[in-house]
Order: structure tokens, then C-alpha cells, then sequence
């Protein structure tokens, strides 16, 4: 099926590249360790329920979300393999923590007793997973608070620690010593769990950076994200995977228009035409997540050709010079991000020009605009 274009502006998902991007995180963790795969914040934009469901039935042994809600539309798009929350869960969300089997991070001792008490007052044993902040500086217990978490952990009859965990701060450059710092201050962490008699069925530090740059051999689980989307953990990168774009926005151009030199153009006329020019307005601006930062500098794609954004970018309208293309019409297809042709403008690119990350570049795109599915197989 070949998304259509009944909508002004829509965003393809190319599950087919997915499956490719998890494979290629697949063989680089090998046969001995598993795969968590990583769909907070919906999916990095792109639509947590289908991106769960394909990579499920691509072997994805585990799955990690920011919050119960996201759990809740794990199991009710029917993933039944277990589900990590990364992020935390708050008073009053233990039972339905409970009733969807999904399995926390503990940070904190005041969390986890209210978790015990619930769990034993509903006559069940939920396993979790032991974060540790061996220098993220972000959550986790810090390695001399583990002495004591121990000691109370002995009490809670209604938990069960499965895994242990923590997160890397700068494993997206890959040369940096703290990686390896942080990778010994959790393997003398993990000694002193195993010595209080504990033996966790997970071990695992290694978001998508780490896979591919880091061999951690004291894990035993992987929690990819950003690879399986197909964008670089960072320019450290480049050249170095075998990745496929999954996301591609696109819209159409609603308007043409001829201008003489001089011509000012959008708010602040931060664009004056400096020869006759062929504008055209597309129905896309900040509000859909196009960031403001793009104003005449963001490029996009028509007929396989870039065009520059001219001048500010607005709330629900962008201006953009297609001068140059030849034959260019009203309704035509503009790529703001994705492949058209031979042509490709990656998140990376968006991320740089707007001063963020590819990361923020997915997580911004509206989610009021529909995600249109195709799997190529
Ligand atoms: C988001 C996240 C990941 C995935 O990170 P990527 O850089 O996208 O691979 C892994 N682990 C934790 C704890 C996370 O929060």
C-alpha cells in the first residue's frame, strides 16, 4: 500500500526501513544479548502502537516506554512481550502499573515502598529494574546510596528485582573516557547486588550510541532507540551505519506566485527578492512543528529538487523560492523531511540548521497531522 495524498500534509512511516534499522541493531548486539526496544514518546513521533506492533514481529525481545499511559497503548495495540517504563510513574498509578504487567525503573525508596504496598495488597510479586547513577547525574541511586537501598530492598516482599540498569552520558562521543569510568562504577555496583544474593535477569546501559561504539561485555540487553529510526546518535557517526530513513513529511505547495525585485516577503521581510522570483506558500509552519529556527535557511524538496525557505517561518504558513524549478504547479509535492528523487533531507540536517537534535526534530512533528504506514516487504 502507497500512502495517499488526500491529506494537505501528512507524514510517512516506512515500516520496511524500521525492520531494516532493527536488523542492523540486532546483528550488532549479536546472539548473546537482547534487544529493548526503545519507543518512548510515542515512538519518537513516529506512532507508538504500529512502530511496536512491526517491531514485535521483527523479534524485539523487549519494549521501553516514558510513562504507564504509553504502556496501557502498548497492550492495547497488543504487544504481550514485556514492557520497561524508563521513565518514572507517579501516587495513584501503581495499579494500573499492575493490571497492564508493566515493569518499572525504581529510583527512589519512597516509590517503591508505595509500589511493594500495592502489589502485596493485590496478592502480586511485580519485578523491576534498579537504576543506578553511575554518572548521568539524572536518576538513579548513586553508588553510596546502594549500601543502604539494599538493606531496605530485603523488606519489600512485593517486589521482585529483575533487571539493573543505568544510562551513559556521553556515549554518543565515542571517544570520551566517561563511558568507560561510568562502565566500571557499574560493574562494582552490579558485584555488590549480586553479593546481597540478588541475580538480575537483565543487565543493560547501552542506548544506541553505546551499541554501536562500546563493548560492554557485563550486559546482557541492549535499549536501542534513535538507530531504529533511522537518524545517527550524533555526527560521530556519520558514514559508519547502514540506516534508512523511516520518517518523511510531506506536504504540497497551495500557492504560486511571481514577484519583482525587492519584493519583501513574510514577517520582518527578513527575505527581499533580489531578481524576479517564483514563490510559493505550502500550508506548514511552526504550529506542525516546522520550527521557527528554519526561517530562511530550512530547504525542502520539489521534483526532486531543493528549494529554500524565503524569509520567516510562520505559525501555519511557510513562503519558499522555487525560482528555480522548472515546471513547478500549485499541488505539487514538497518533502519537508525524507527522500524525494535522489534527493534526502535528514533530520540531521533539519537538527542543525534549527540548533537541536534529530531526536527533538521527530518528537516536534505535530501529532496532529496523520501518520501514513507502508511496509514494502
Ligand atoms: C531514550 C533512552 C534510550 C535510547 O536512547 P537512544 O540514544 O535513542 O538510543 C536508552 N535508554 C534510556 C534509559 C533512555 O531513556
Amino acid at each position: 500500500m502507497s500512502p495517499d495524498s488526500t491529506f494537505p500534509t501528512f507524514v510517512e512511516i516506512n515500516l520496511a526501513a524500521l525492520r531494516h534499522n532493527f536488523r542492523q541493531a540486532r546483528s550488532q548486539a549479536g546472539a548473546e544479548r537482547k534487544l529493548l526496544a526503545v519507543v518512548k514518546a510515542d515512538a519518537y513521533g513516529h506512532g507508538i502502537g504500529p512502530v511496536a506492533v512491526c517491531l514485535q514481529d521483527e523479534g524485539a525481545d523487549l519494549f521501553g516506554v516514558a510513562s504507564v499511559q504509553e504502556g496501557q497503548q502498548l497492550r492495547e495495540a497488543g504487544i504481550d512481550r514485556p514492557v520497561v517504563i524508563l521513565g518514572g510513574f507517579f501516587p495513584g498509578q501503581e495499579e494500573a502499573l499492575l493490571r497492564h504487567r508493566l515493569i518499572p525503573i525504581l529510583f527512589d525508596v519512597e516509590t517503591a515502598r508505595r509500589l511493594n504496598q500495592v502489589a502485596l495488597a493485590n496478592g502480586q510479586v511485580c519485578p523491576f529494574h534498579l537504576k543506578l547513577d553511575t554518572g548521568m547525574g539524572r536518576v538513579g541511586f548513586r553508588p553510596e546510596e546502594l549500601g543502604a537501598v539494599l538493606a531496605e530492598m530485603a523488606a519489600w516482599k512485593g517486589l521482585r528485582l529483575e533487571g539493573v540498569l543505568s544510562h551513559l552520558a556521553l556515549a554518543d562521543a565515542p571517544q570520551d573516557p566517561l563511558t568507560s569510568r561510568q562502565y566500571e562504577t557499574f560493574c562494582g555496583m552490579l558485584q555488590q547486588i549480586r553479593d546481597a544474593g540478588h541475580q538480575p535477569l537483565w543487565v543493560h546501559l547501552s542506548n544506541s550510541a553505546a551499541l554501536f561504539a562500546h563493548h560492554l561485555p557485563a550486559c546482557n540487553l541492549v535499549r536501542p532507540g534513535i538507530v531504529l529510526y533511522g537518524a545517527l546518535p550524533s555526527d560521530a557517526f556519520a558514514g559508519r551505519l547502514d540506516l534508512r530513513s523511516v520518517m518523511s513529511w510531506r506536504t504540497h505547495i497551495y500557492q504560486l506566485k511571481q514577484v519583482p525585485v525587492g519584493t519583501g516577503v513574510s514577517y520582518g521581510h527578513r527575505f527581499k527578492a533580489e531578481r524576479p522570483s517564483v514563490l510559493a506558500a505550502i500550508p506548514v509552519g511552526y504550529s506542525d512543528g516546522y520550527s521557527r529556527r528554519l526561517s530562511g535557511c530550512g530547504e525542502v524538496l520539489v521534483r526532486g529538487q531543493r528549494a529554500r525557505v524565503a524569509g520567516t517561518v510562520c505559525m501555519n504558513w511557510t513562503m519558499i523560492d522555487v525560482s528555480d524549478i522548472p515546471g513547478v504547479q500549485v499541488g505539487d509535492r514538497v518533502t519537508l523531511l525524507g527522500g524525494d528523487g535522489d534527493n534526502c533531507i535528514g533530520a540531521e540536517e533539519l537538527a542543525a540548521k534549527a540548533g537541536t537534535i534529530s531526536y527533538e526534530i521527530f518528537c516536534q512533528v505535530s501529532k496532529q497531522i496523520p501518520r501514513l504506514y507502508h511496509d514494502d516487504r
